[in-house]
């Protein structure tokens, strides 16, 4: 079989008679008015080809299914025989009736469903264009075998995931382009600017979001993943100019819950495409490099959806512009790079359909397995009714979007169970209140992976973090099980959400808990309302109720200027929020600190300033701006680092640095302004590579731990094999591993925490505790909980600080050594950034 990988004039030509009688098809080329990969098309041509492919093909279809937050549409084109078309939502709903996630029979209506996803990194450029040709080559109707493919096979095309991102590398490289293309490295026309387009409108990598759906793309497009639960799902991507392309089979590790259906059919489909690969002479490898272990990917979050989920990896990147000089003398364009994405997006399609009835039985057996014999060591996991409800709603809705069912346990029961919090198995009481997840259900693959421990890892070499357990995440205490246990009775998110108010009409103040990121975002809107708040620093008990450290004091004194607004504000923002409020008539408190004492602090209203851009993780940046944002919904004023020296501070009370290393905004006079800023009562919050690039500066007491190697490992090291030298480095280093973090429960950073917090330690710096200093979250010994941690880093982070305060002049330093906004899905940490931002200092 050949695949017409290029469209050219010649190849047309034998079709140009069918095609003036069938219908009015144009090809990308007549479409648009150049070959594809002379240059760059742009989102809206691109939709606008989507478009008249689905209006001028009766094998096509298109549905709008999200926008983007630079309100640019999101499209997926159902491609498949106008017989199929005419039977297409049965041929769906029989899908999900298979894996069991919709009830009822299903006719034998059977087809394979492969998913294609173009462009998710934005600067990866060729690929929305191979979408272009690949929606041709399935629908043109001179294409017979396509025609053929399609009988039995349905492909979904998504020729744009990313288009805020793409549009960002295709606007900047149309303006700095000349008439002719300079393929010469070095030129600026393949050196990106920061941010990049790789990422989404608030700086995510949506290739890392797949499975947490913080950002709108994700969300909008896992609903309609849903809807389909395809069997083969491809992502397309660039690497580096010089690689060979990359195809399935994946690399290890591979997580275990990967089934055997899962590998075997991922390396028929890499053997499919060697052929073509191998008639042209172009270079390819697999089985290196691109592992499937984290969840979110584009090739792993398909897979425990029970697809075959793959990446396929083309070189070019921003690096490779138009075109560009490889290292071996060739020259590599565009049109080479779309080329080869659409040979192995079209013989995806071959291949599925040559196997399209075991594909499709393969998956009703997989679902069947989950059902009734699911893999992995533990078979039910236990959530604690007594957390909090807040963090126990989050879980819920998490599961709710991944279609991961629950219930409560509907009875008491003894068990044994691995205590996600002490790390031993041990003897435990569940009662009839608990939520249960069984592994017996569809999704069990999903749930496996978002609960088990500690996944295990077939080899420690992978390039992403290794542990993201949901006990963890979320920030709840409960027990993962061998034995089976049965959720018995339903529950909802909703039943964890409840806004009520006790106490007298017209308080004196009003009390709210302090617990998660809805409390705080009620605390930022009538904050930004003008409301002032206070917060008590001890515990108190009032009206016979027992209040934590951290609760808010929202008193009306301090707030008369609002007159009755007052009221109106904090009960609306209450409703709003799903928050509980109590009236309190008094400011006297039976235990505690009064209303009125200091002890119970003002918090002064934060007027945030961000720094970011060059010299700085443009992800990094990105998690910073999406929290406020997007998360809080609280303003931050963003500059760039370059602004620094001219910026006037004196309007600002709070400076965050996202993680980086400053080199020029932190040069001589920088830091005297911002350390002289910090001491005339300036609150500066370091995070992750900010914290190491402030130690050892002036002032700053935060000092780096380094590995202390002893003789007999130095002289072993001296001996090291060539061929190790990828496994010793993993010795130091941790990809991202979870680690329990002591906290001090009365200072105001920990407020709303328990004693430990579990912390996504991303990689293997360690620093001293401070000695001047707060140390208030600190990894002691015994503290690796999850995922890889080498020996040597393991050692070095025990005895070192997470969490640190330190007083300078009148204003405060404080260290994040761990990002709590990572990926913006560590749910639990989250309140370290509030607390930091409105209790911290007051
Ligand atoms: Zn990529």
């Amino acid at each position: 079989m050949k695949i017409r990988y290029v469209i050219s004039i010649a190849l047309l030509l034998p079709w140009i008679l069918v095609q003036t009688v069938s219908a009015q098809l144009q090809s990308p080329a007549e479409y648009l008015g150049y070959e594809l990969g002379d240059r760059y098309t742009p989102h809206h041509k691109v939709m606008d080809y989507a478009r008249h492919v689905a209006e001028n093909s009766d094998r096509a279809i298109l549905d709008v299914y999200g926008e983007t937050y630079e309100n640019r549409e999101l499209v997926h084109l159902v491609v498949t025989s106008p017989g199929n078309h005419q039977n297409l939502e049965e041929i769906r709903t029989n899908n999900l009736k298979l894996t069991g996630l919709m009830d009822g029979e299903p006719t034998d209506m059977r087809k394979a469903i492969v998913w294609l996803s173009y462009n998710i990194h934005g600067n990866e450029t060729s690929s929305s264009e191979a979408a272009m040709s690949t929606l041709y080559q399935l629908t043109d109707p001179g294409n017979r075998e396509a025609a053929g493919w399609l009988e039995n096979t349905v492909v979904v095309v998504d020729p744009m995931i990313n288009p805020d991102g793409r549009e960002r590398y295709v606007n900047w490289f149309r303006g700095i382009a000349g008439s002719e293309y300079d393929p010469k490295v070095e030129s600026r026309e393949h050196d990106e600017p920061w941010p990049g387009g790789r990422s989404n409108h608030y700086y995510f990598d949506l290739n890392r979001d797949w499975a947490w759906q913080t950002q709108q793309e994700s969300q909008a497009r896992a609903v309609i993943y849903k809807e389909w639960m395809p069997h083969v799902h491809v992502d397309f991507h660039e690497q580096g100019y010089n690689s060979p392309y990359y195809f399935a089979p994946a690399a290890e590790p591979f997580h275990e819950a990967i089934t055997d259906w899962q590998r075997e059919f991922q390396t028929t489909i890499g053997e499919n495409h060697t052929s073509y690969f191998d008639e042209e002479g172009w270079l390819y490898f697999t089985k290196q490099r691109f592992d499937l272990f984290y969840p979110s990917y584009g090739d792993t979050w398909p897979t425990f959806n029970g697809a075959i989920g793959m990446t396929y990896e083309q070189a070019g990147g921003s690096v490779g512009g138009a075109a560009v000089l490889t290292e071996d003398g060739d020259t590599l364009t565009l049109k080479d790079r779309l080329t080869h994405h659409t040979v192995t997006g079209i013989s995806t399609v071959e291949v599925t359909s040559q196997s399209a009835d075991r594909v499709v039985s393969e998956f009703e057996t997989h679902f069947n397995n989950a059902v009734e014999n699911p893999s992995g060591q533990y078979k039910s996991f236990v959530v604690e009714a007594d957390n909090d409800p807040d963090k126990i709603y989050d879980l819920l809705t998490f599961l709710d979007n991944q279609q991961i069912r629950y219930g409560r346990a509907g009875d008491s029961g003894r068990s044994e169970g691995y205590n996600y919090i002490t790390g031993e198995t041990e003897r435990f009481n569940y009662e009839d209140d608990d939520i249960i997840i069984s592994a017996y259900q569809p999704n069990s693959q999903l749930a496996r992976v978002f609960f088990e421990p500690d996944p295990a890892l077939s080899d420690s070499l992978t390039y992403d973090i290794t542990a993201w357990e949901a006990h963890y995440r979320f920030g709840l205490t409960g027990y993962a099980t061998e034995r089976r246990i049965d959720p018995e009775v339903e529950v909802s998110a909703n039943d964890f959400w409840s806004s009520n108010y006790t106490g007298v009409e017209r308080p004196y103040a009003y009390i709210a808990e302090w617990s998660s990121m809805h409390d705080a975002r009620f605390l930022a809107e009538i904050t930004k309302m003008g409301v002032g708040s206070r917060f008590s620093t001890v515990p108190f008990t009032m009206d016979g109720n027992e209040y934590k450290r951290g609760t808010l004091v929202i008193t009306r004194a301090g707030n008369r200027a609002l007159g009755d607004r007052f009221d109106e504000i904090v009960r609306d923002a209450a409703t709003k929020h799903g928050r509980s409020l109590h009236g309190a008539a008094s400011g006297y408190v039976q235990d505690g600190a009064d209303f009125g004492s200091s002890d119970v602090a003002f918090i002064e209203k934060p007027e945030v300033a961000v720094f970011l851009g060059e010299g700085t993780s443009s992800l990094a940046a990105g998690e910073v701006w999406h929290f406020f944002d997007q998360q809080l919904n609280y303003p931050a004023t963003l500059f760039h680092t370059h602004q620094f020296s001219r910026t006037d501070l004196t309007d600002y009370n709070t400076i965050v640095m996202p993680s980086g290393y400053y080199s020029d905004m932190l040069n001589d006079s920088g830091r005297s302004k911002l350390t002289d800023w910090v001491r005339s009562g300036g609150k500066l919050i370091a995070i992750d590579n900010a914290v190491s690039r402030l130690s050892g500066m002036d002032d700053f007491q935060i000092s780096t731990k380094s590995i202390v190697e002893d003789e007999d490992e130095a002289a072993e090291t001296d001996l090291r094999l060539y061929d190790q030298r990828s496994r010793e480095y993993a010795m130091n280093t941790t990809p991202g591993s979870i680690f329990r973090t002591t906290l001090d429960q009365s200072h105001p950073l920990a407020f709303g925490f328990e004693s430990d917090y579990y912390s996504l330690k991303t990689d293997a710096s360690a620093f001293e505790y401070l000695s001047s200093g707060w140390n208030v979250g600190t990894i002691r010994d015994d503290a690796h909980m999850s995922g890889f941690a080498g020996q040597n880093a393991k050692q070095n982070l025990e005895g070192s600080l997470n969490f640190g305060v330190q007083s300078l002049g009148s204003g405060d330093v404080i260290y994040m050594v761990d990002n709590p906004l990572f990926r913006g899905f560590w749910e639990n940490g989250k309140l370290l950034m509030v607390n930091a931002l409105f209790f911290v200092g007051q």
